[in-house]
């Protein structure tokens, strides 16, 4: 009944994390059970890493969701051999005995045959059968209600966020910032320190790509363009896709030099990949700092860097405030052609 009334209590969440946490302490509550974390599994150039999300301490739940401490709580994936092995043959759950009388499960989460999340349950006597079922009963109600969360805010044919989630993502990366000790250089604007950006990306001459080869081969090209956004970005980054074959991406913490030079290697990964039967295809991209302005007004300013990329020979990364020192943007930009979000 316990455990019915916490599922109830699961499936109220309209927010994965929460559910994450709902989740976790319902196991947690379980005889036996002595400690519960979900672990973030990301693809990185090194290799796959993983690191803690959530995980019970002292009775309760703490979760580091996808705030700054991210990245220097991860660890090489193989640091943990059994975990490493079961992700490896793809299993949906697998466990270790450890000395000491630690039982440990995992249950991965498998979407398009990657794992990025896994649940991890610790107990201190083996699984039993009984216990198994009952564990991979609540995990399939989680399962089922996580993907179910996902589909409402991803985009279908590319999988990208929708454009929908984007204003909920703008205001945690916003609070990210605002928490974030602020210097006095940093008041100035200085370019040395890390900062939040956002990017408008758009696909160069999409429409003769469509219009040579139809519309299959364009939805082929957006497919393998958001692939190559997934794989030029890190886990904290976010990515939308935001209209036809418009992108746009929130980049974490990084300073000026090095969002351009991230940007930068998107775009040469576009412009390096055999796309099947089209060749090449390219991208320009505009970005600006997203501090002290609305969402809307960030945007804008991306929009303009963007606008500009286009009227200057397109496969190319241009940054707006930039631009703006340069006085290469006017105080008054002809808005017409501009694609107003
Ligand atoms: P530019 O370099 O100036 O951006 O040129 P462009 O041809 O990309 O310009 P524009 O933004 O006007 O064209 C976008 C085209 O994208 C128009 C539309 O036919 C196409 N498009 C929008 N959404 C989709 C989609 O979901 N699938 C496909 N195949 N095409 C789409
Ligand atoms: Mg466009
Ligand atoms: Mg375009």
């Amino acid at each position: 009944m316990q455990i019915l009334q916490n599922l109830v209590e699961m499936t109220g969440h309209r927010d994965h994390l929460r559910l994450e946490v709902s989740v976790l302490s319902t196991l947690q509550q379980l005889p036996h059970v002595t400690y519960v974390r979900a672990l973030e599994l990301s693809e990185m150039p090194e290799g796959w890493v993983v690191r803690p999300r959530t995980w019970s301490e002292g009775g309760e739940m703490v979760t580091s969701g996808s705030d700054a401490l991210a990245d220097t709580q991860s660890q090489p994936l193989h640091s943990i051999a059994p975990l490493a092995e079961g992700i490896a043959q793809a299993l949906s759950s697998f466990s270790h005995s450890y000395p000491g009388r630690r039982y440990v499960l995992w249950l991965p989460v498998w979407m398009h045959n990657k794992a990025r999340t896994c649940v991890e349950i610790t107990q201190s006597r083996p699984f039993s059968a009984r216990r198994m079922e009952v564990l991979m009963s609540i995990f399939r109600v989680y399962q089922n209600y996580q993907s179910l969360l996902d589909y409402s805010e991803r985009d279908a044919l590319t999988g990208l966020l929708n454009r929908k989630t984007f204003e909920e993502q703008f205001i945690r990366f916003a609070s990210l910032a605002a928490n974030a000790p602020i210097s006095l250089p940093e008041l100035t604007g200085s370019s040395e320190l890390p900062q939040q950006w956002l990017a408008v990306v758009d696909i160069d001459h999409f429409k003769q790509v469509n219009d040579r080869y139809g519309h299959l081969f364009g939805d082929e090209v957006l497919i393998l363009v958001a692939n190559l956004l997934r794989t030029s970005f890190r886990a904290q980054d976010r990515i939308f896709r935001f209209g036809g074959e418009e992108f746009v991406i929130l980049l974490r913490s990084v300073t000026l030099q090095d969002a351009q030079q991230i940007f930068e290697r998107f775009r040469r990964n576009v412009e390096a990949h055999p796309f099947p039967q089209i060749g090449q295809v390219t991208v320009s991209l505009g970005f600006s700092s997203t501090r002290l302005c609305s969402p809307v007004e960030i945007i804008g300013q991306s929009d303009q860097a963007l606008y500009f990329a286009k009227q200057n020979g397109r496969n190319r990364v241009c940054h707006y405030e930039s631009l703006l020192s340069e006085g290469n943007l006017g105080l008054k930009v002809a808005h017409e052609d501009i694609e107003l979000f």
